[in-house]
């Protein structure tokens, strides 16, 4: 029986460049990890199906779970002659721009390496994850990287000074695709502040850090939910060193260098959001 933790991941920048060909936006993101995480129990079977057990009634468990697919894929692709049973116990909220559901396959490419000691390098793995999703390949590596191309070129970047993250995720539910979709990429806004960013994790230059963070799509999905910025003031007012909203959204974090500054921000939230976590910058 092997277990992995499946970390969620927030964006502390994203910046989108040109639409591709093939559809994609051509995008430039640092990622990290924070200390929310998933856990999944993998088990080899006497035959070869692919059990997963989830108790989420918003989560899928046939081949519309990102974790299925994962061990579907390896399955196929390396002949393996047993299937395997996933429990999946889950903490990061669903569709929250907290890419919970790559980690999850990511989690399930590192386990069934280890269940089936396939013994593939990372490299490998994070090639057949980004057979299945874009922001997959960073989760198999796990640590903070810039991340290129439709997001699934990796360069790996220091981790960031260690701060508290206050996560706050509304009650609704935002499309990847309509957020992308209402993009005016030749109206460019302000700037995105990548390379500071790189330079702010080079230097472990907390201060900045916290005036490099940057998305893209944020002001797009505030037109849409306005609760966002409602978010994003709050935590402003209550003391936060910075907040940015993650992926498309909906979930705002905050980055706070202490302890008691962080309490006091989810305190502020408690009217406005039910769902709140504090937790640690893993990177
Ligand atoms: P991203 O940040 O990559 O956009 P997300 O946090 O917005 O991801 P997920 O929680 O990964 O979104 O999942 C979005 C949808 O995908 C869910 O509504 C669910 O139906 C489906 N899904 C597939 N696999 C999973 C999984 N393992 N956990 C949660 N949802 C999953």
């Amino acid at each position: 029986m092997i277990y992995e933790n499946a970390p969620a991941k927030i964006n502390l920048t994203l910046d989108t460049l040109y639409k591709r060909d093939d559809g994609y936006h051509e995008v430039e993101m640092i990622m990290t990890t924070v200390d929310l995480n998933d856990r999944l129990t993998l088990e080899k079977r006497a035959d070869k199906k692919i059990v997963l057990k989830v108790e989420h009634r918003y989560v899928p468990t046939d081949h519309r779970n990102l974790a299925y697919k994962a061990a579907k894929l390896m399955i196929e692709r390396y002949q393996l002659d047993r299937g395997v049973t996933i429990t999946l116990d889950k903490t990061i909220p669903i569709a929250a721009g907290l890419a919970g559901g790559s980690s999850d396959a990511a989690a399930t490419f590192r386990g069934m390496n280890h269940l089936f000691e396939l013994n593939l390098s990372l490299e490998t793995l994070s090639e057949l994850a980004a057979e299945i999703g874009s922001d997959i390949p960073f989760c198999v590596y796990g640590k903070t990287a810039l991340c290129t191309g439709r997001g699934e070129k990796l360069q790996p970047l220091p981790k960031p000074p260690a701060a508290w993250v206050v996560l706050a995720k509304p009650d609704i539910s935002v499309s990847t695709a309509d957020v992308y979709g209402a993009l005016r990429i030749d109206e460019k806004g302000e700037k995105i502040a990548t390379e500071d960013c790189v330079r702010a994790l080079e230097e472990g230059n907390y201060s900045l850090l916290v005036n490099s963070l940057g998305n893209r799509l944020e002001e797009v999905t505030i037109g849409m939910h306005p609760i966002i910025q409602t978010l994003k003031e709050t935590m402003q007012k209550a003391g936060i060193d910075a907040t940015m909203m993650s992926g498309s959204g909906p979930t705002v974090y905050g980055l706070a260098s202490k302890e008691r500054q962080a309490k006091s921000v989810v305190n502020a939230l408690k009217g406005c959001c039910k769902e709140v976590y504090m937790v640690r910058l893993l990177g």
